[in-house]
């Protein structure tokens, strides 16, 4: 075992539904690539939502708080949301309360897996605090309800600005702003008008704007079109999940809200009830928006690692589980990965 060179303090909120198992398999190969390259991790764990409600009568404890701004950096579960009622979405609630203006989600095919469209690689930039997501809701009258959608050009802003940074930063070559400013002139007419005004100062990446109905079309036929969508909240939250399917699934795709004091990684998925506790969660979007994560800390070599494991299982494609067509539960995949971390094939890190 190598020496530890760096302690990273990081809060865990392990969530609930399938958020214990792919966590727990998350933090289990976190600590092994660690140990490896000399990076250690002390996690400052945390319930949120039904459970902690249940452990300290806040659905966010205040200690929970206090630890994501202390840390800076959060690796998150999911957690559920009541439909209808009930309380707030904890992960809207945490985005709003630290800024959390950008949600960055790489939508990237994994070697191995048979996918329609092979060699897909899509960054969805989506704003994460304004939109239909502001949570202004109030009754008019019985039987009618208004819901606020607010845009503003401060976050439009600096959204775009998030997105064609990246792209420049990483050479990607392509920008679409995706909206709906046919329908809605003022809010998503603010919001293009923002990005065509971000776009002046990167007149190197080129910039097109779709309306989302037919994005979704467009996608089907042809996603290798897409480089960067930039989207406003809502149809940056459809959009992920279409653009999950094309590389396998929301049991792959990761996610970081991203913001200028703090960090919370998250997959795109969410609770997963319909298989929690039976030991069959994927929990690779949750281990890649760990390596997101990793990058982000500047612990690039321990990141590559963790990547390299996972694309090594997925290239043997023996222990795959079922939401990607294989016949294994977390346990076995978990341990392949932890395998692979050991024993790396020539083309891995
Ligand atoms: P939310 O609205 O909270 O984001 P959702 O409605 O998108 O949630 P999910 O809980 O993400 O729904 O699950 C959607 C489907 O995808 C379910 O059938 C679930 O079993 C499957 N799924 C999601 N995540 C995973 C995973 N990590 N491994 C395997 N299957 C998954």
């Amino acid at each position: 075992m190598t020496t530890v060179k760096r302690t990273h303090e990081i809060t865990l909120i392990p969530g609930d539904g399938i958020g214990p198992e792919v966590s727990g398999a998350t933090v289990e190969i976190l600590e092994a690539a660690g140990a490896a390259t000399g990076v250690a991790f002390e996690w400052h764990r945390f319930a949120a939502g039904a459970e902690a409600f249940k452990q300290t009568g806040e659905y966010i404890p205040k200690a929970l708080y206090d630890s994501i701004e202390e840390d800076r950096v959060a690796l998150k579960g999911p957690v559920t949301t009541p439909i209808g009622g009930g309380f707030s979405s904890i992960n809207v609630t945490l985005r709003q309360k630290f800024e959390l203006f950008a949600n960055f989600r790489p939508v990237k095919n994994l070697p191995g897996l048979k996918t329609r469209y092979p060699g897909l690689d899509i960054i969805i930039v989506r704003e994460n605090m304004e939109d239909l997501y502001a949570g202004l809701e109030h009754v008019v009258v019985p039987g009618v309800v208004q819901a606020l959608k607010i845009i503003t050009e401060k976050g439009s802003t600096r959204i775009a600005k998030f997105a064609f940074d990246y792209a420049r930063k990483h050479g990607r070559k392509k920008v679409h702003a995706i909206h709906k400013a046919n329908i809605m002139k003022l809010s998503d007419g603010l919001f293009l008008s923002c990005c065509r005004k971000v776009h002046e100062g990167f007149s190197e990446i080129n910039y097109h704007e779709h309306i989302v109905d037919n994005t979704c079309m467009q996608l089907v036929m042809n996603p290798y079109q897409y480089d960067i969508l930039l989207t406003e909240n809502l149809y940056g939250d459809i959009l992920s999940d279409l653009c999950s399917a094309f590389v396998g699934g929301l049991g792959l795709v990761p996610g970081a809200n991203l913001g200028t004091e703090c960090a919370i990684f998250e997959a795109v998925h969410g609770s997963a009830p319909d298989i929690a506790g039976k030991g069959l969660a994927n929990p690779t979007a949750l281990l890649q928006s760990a390596v997101l994560m990793l990058h982000h800390l500047n612990e690039g070599e321990t990141a590559e690692r963790v990547q390299a494991a996972i694309e090594q299982v997925y290239a043997e494609g023996k222990t795959l589980t079922k939401d990607v067509g294989g016949t294994s539960g977390t346990r076995a995949f978990t341990d392949s990965v932890l395998a692979a971390l050991q024993s790396p094939t020539a083309t891995a890190v």
